[in-house]
């Protein structure tokens, strides 16, 4: 059995495995360690080969890579099974984005409709496996629809906490239809944060925000399953939706471990992107990441409206190591990049956008190359947020007055 443990991203100092612990004693953030030999024991064909397994973990895209992502927990896990979201290309939106060689990733494709349920299902899984029965988070809406979801299937008791009146209505009602105790806090996603971290500390309250170090680890798959999908030939970008830098922090693992390991010759560079309204790692990339200053987030792309991220520790090494850089976008520009996307016929939530976004503005900057290989990562569902569409649409609903005739004049001229 592979050997993993629990370490500090900065003094090093380890933790075992089972430790309930979201940060070092240093005041450092934790991730999960393993013993690098698992790269020479298992083959990339392996990893593909489980997908045509009929088992849960086996046909899971988290849980196919378990070695390389908790193996110790893999006979307890509580899994969909998520992830092995498609891979799309279209031209209308290579055009939009004036990258030729440009792909998304749909990770709305999961099970509750975000890439949230590939952390998820390991944490909640570790929260099984140590014998916890109560968990929780804070969340702009798809964490809380996750753990809902997860905590259901596990027999878990689950309380979400999230920011009153700024969560779309489709993610609360996944929340609370999945059986989840749902607090709605006074504040942003960042008090409730803050609230998720006291009750961690005080109620005996098992943590799975992305703090948590198991939540990356599940994310990681989905870089996995991209390079898979290019046969370990590394895109030259990967360009992600950035409000928390959980996946930002993630995908930098990812990458560095397979490149560590010998598994892809190159490093795909990592562009996150921000909304122009919650953009404080944007700010600090500005500033060398001489530090993060928190500030107020507004944008209408909830599901990215936070002002403190809590992973800003582990992304911004990412964004040094992986020769990455970091964007932001308006409210308007991730508005259009949304059309485009939905009137492709492949449809995203406007988070997810951002991501279209920013390849727009980093080619017109001359950062990004039109003949460069660019992958998007779609991070939510189109029915996640119903309300954005309803709002900022061009096409209205027709009403049929009863009059055939006018009908007849109307479907004549469409
Ligand atoms: C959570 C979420 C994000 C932000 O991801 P981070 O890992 O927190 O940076 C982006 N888009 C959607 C749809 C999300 O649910």
């Amino acid at each position: 059995m592979n050997k993993e443990w629990q370490q500090c991203v900065k003094c090093g100092m380890t933790y075992d495995l089972n430790n309930v612990v979201y940060q070092c004693t240093c005041g450092s953030m934790l991730e999960i360690a393993r013993d690098p030999a698992i790269f020479q024991k298992i083959t990339k064909d392996q990893f593909k080969s489980r997908r045509l397994s009929t088992k849960d973990i086996d046909r899971s895209g988290v849980w196919r890579f378990r070695e390389f992502i908790c193996e110790a927990s893999a006979p307890h896990a509580v899994t969909h099974p998520e992830g092995n979201t498609n891979i799309y290309q279209r031209d209308e939106l290579s055009i939009f984005g004036a990258v030729d060689n440009l792909w998304f990733k749909h990770e709305g494709e999961n099970p509750t409709g975000s890439f949230k349920d590939r952390g998820m299902t390991v944490a909640v899984t570790q929260a099984k496996k140590i014998g916890l029965s109560f968990v929780g988070c804070a969340s702009t809406g798809n964490t809380s629809a996750a753990l809902a979801a997860y905590a259901a299937q596990a027999g878990l008791k689950a309380v979400v906490f999230i920011p009153d009146g700024k969560i779309s209505t489709g993610k609360l009602a996944q929340a609370l239809a999945y059986g989840a105790h749902c607090i709605a806090v006074q504040g942003d996603f960042d008090t409730a944060m803050t609230l998720v971290q006291e009750a961690g500390r005080d109620c005996g309250m098992y943590v799975v925000n992305s703090i948590n170090p198991f939540r990356p680890e599940g994310q990681k798959s989905i870089i996995f399953e991209v390079l898979e999908f290019f046969d370990y030939e590394s895109p030259d970008w990967i360009v992600v939706p950035a409000g928390n830098l959980g996946n930002t922090s993630a995908f930098g693992k990812a990458v560095l471990e397979l490149y560590n390991a010998g598994w892809i010759k190159k490093m795909p560079r990592i562009a996150s992107v921000q909304a122009e309204g919650a953009n404080p790692f944007f700010k600090s990339y500005k500033n060398n990441f001489a530090k993060l200053e928190p500030i107020k987030a507004e944008t209408y792309a909830t599901a990215i409206r936070i002002g403190n991220p809590v992973n800003f520790e582990k992304a911004y090494k990412v964004i040094q190591s992986t020769n990455g850089v970091v964007e932001e976008v308006t409210d308007h520009e991730i508005t259009i990049a949304k059309q485009t996307i939905d009137r492709s016929g492949i449809g995203c939530e406007p988070a997810s956008a951002s991501s279209l976004a920013g390849v727009k503005k980093l080619v017109a900057a001359g950062i990004m190359k039109k003949h460069e290989k660019v992958v998007c990562i779609l991070t939510g569902n189109i029915l996640k947020d119903t309300d954005a569409i309803l709002k900022s649409s061009t096409n209205a609903v027709k009403v049929f007055s009863g009059d055939l005739k006018k009908l007849k004049e109307l479907l004549a001229a469409l």
